[in-house]
């Protein structure tokens, strides 16, 4: 079966979460440690965590996927902002650690025209000097669009990335399949040799979530804009010919689709589910 959830809003704690997503018969989910355009982050409330923690031990949930907010820019050409990203990373890595053992994804970077090496090379050091030896949370990157001077739109580059930190075992990759369809990878007409790509620059050992997304635009086209399940570019067969090729088995796979609540999500979740039956 399919581990399968989407995007919630994470104003209302953990518990609340969980309990959205047994409510779309989901197991995992994916939120916002932060404001995603930035700010500070709410105290941990340690009695919603534990419940939280209750519900997906007995609902047998998969690795729950915190992402870190849009504005996290490591290869900013602004201190100030390479600021915020070492602060804001930092704390929500030490908040992680009482959801022990889950996935906090980012945004590698834009490299604002200092050049794709310079940013690898900035976005290796901030891990570097934040990652721990003893942290449970795996770090992702998420595989980009291309849009702008993002950095991470190719395989190679985000293997680059993971080549110059340190503690690599703490390091892992997000596919979006909008994402690497914009950035031109021909999901539809041969995912294998998507796959296989990936697994011969990355290693598929690495990849421990999938951003499950149809795309507005043509494969190439760096563009960055999701739609829902069956709407886009991409299409239905395709994304369900994807999710459940036998490689990734396991992994969880989360909805960002523009869908208008909840409900949207639980209909998605069904009809993606009772597909690949
Ligand atoms: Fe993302
Ligand atoms: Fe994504
Ligand atoms: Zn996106």
């Amino acid at each position: 079966m399919l581990n399968l959830g989407c995007h919630l809003t994470s104003s209302k704690g953990y518990e609340y979460m969980g309990r959205q997503a047994l409510q779309i018969n989901a197991d995992t989910f994916q939120f916002f440690t932060r404001n995603p355009r930035g700010g500070k982050a709410k105290e941990i409330d340690h009695e919603d965590v534990k419940r939280f923690l209750e519900i997906a031990e007995a609902n047998n949930f998969v690795k729950i996927v915190a992402h870190a907010p849009y504005t996290l820019n490591p290869c900013s050409a602004e201190q100030k902002t390479r600021d915020f990203a070492y602060m804001a990373m930092k704390d929500d890595l030490e908040r992680m650690e009482f959801t022990p053992g889950n996935y906090y994804n980012f945004h590698p970077g834009s490299h604002v025209g200092q050049g794709i090496e310079k940013g690898i090379e900035m976005i290796s050091d901030l891990l570097n000097r934040i990652l721990k030896p003893e942290q449970t949370t795996m770090v992702l990157l998420e595989t980009m669009a291309g849009k702008g001077s993002e950095v991470g739109s190719r395989f190679e580059e985000l293997s680059a990335i993971i080549d110059k930190v340190e503690l690599k075992d703490k390091m892992g990759v997000c596919l979006d399949t909008c994402h690497v369809s914009d950035a031109g990878y021909d999901i539809i007409g041969d995912p294998e040799g998507v796959l296989d790509e990936f697994d011969r620059i990355i290693g598929l050992n690495r990849l421990k979530a999938i951003h499950v997304n149809d795309s507005l635009n043509p494969m190439g086209a760096h563009k960055d804009r999701h739609a829902c399940i069956g709407e886009g570019q991409i299409g239905l067969e395709a994304i369900l010919t994807f999710i459940n090729n036998p490689r990734l088995k396991g992994l969880p796979m989360i909805l960002e689709t523009p869908q208008p609540d909840l409900e949207g999500y639980g209909n998605e979740i069904k009809m993606l589910r009772e597909m690949s039956k």
